[in-house]
């Protein structure tokens, strides 16, 4: 699969990974890559073109994905979640590297993060939205192997905190108790 030619955003801390995550929302398969923001808990980071394309959907306030926007690249098509905004419009055709909205925590999260899917159809491929019995969708691979890591690794797990000083982060940026990540699936339902 041809690598991403830029990365979706500055941060590399992975927050949860691609493939099953028994201690996140749930025990369903987790379609995408989630990457905490620069800052822990501070929403605004840039999201970025992983390649050339054309933004081919964005849908405001979905309750568990938030807003969303999905980029139509040649060999994958990319969705980013959570965002806190989009700038780019339906059918804008996009280079590598530009901005098409900024981190946030809208839709079901634990805190400011893009969860980032890569799936190797079109945004009209029939077999876009469709899923496994596990919840895995058929056409999604993991986001993680198309990073450009030569980028990544020198900075990862590696954080700023509110006074700029480098922090060594884990997992989960703002983590919630099960029973308070149920609550908000409950509301998310209920909405
Ligand atoms: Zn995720």
């Amino acid at each position: 699969m041809v690598k991403f030619n830029h990365n979706p955003c500055e941060s590399t801390r992975i927050t949860a990974k691609f493939g099953y995550n028994n201690d996140y929302l749930n025990d369903n398969f987790h379609n995408g890559l989630d990457i905490g923001p620069l800052i822990p808990g501070v929403e605004g980071d840039s999201i970025y073109a992983v390649n050339d394309g054309i933004i081919r959907f964005i849908k405001l306030g979905s309750p568990s994905a938030g807003n969303y926007a999905v980029l139509e690249c040649k060999d994958y098509t990319i969705r980013y979640l959570h965002m806190q905004s989009i700038t780019s419009k339906i059918m804008e055709v996009i280079k590598a590297g530009e901005i098409i909205g900024y981190m946030g925590s809208t839709g079901i999260c634990t805190g400011p993060h893009l969860h980032i899917e890569v799936k190797t159809c079109k945004f009209d491929d029939k077999d876009y939205w469709l899923k496994n019995s596990d919840g895995k969708y058929i056409k999604a691979i993991n986001p993680e192997d198309l990073l450009l890591k030569e980028h990544w690794a020198e900075k990862h797990w590696i954080s700023l905190n509110e006074k700029g000083i480098k922090i060594n982060e884990k997992r989960f940026d703002d983590p919630m108790t099960r029973g308070e990540v149920f609550a908000l699936l409950d509301r998310a339902v209920h909405n």
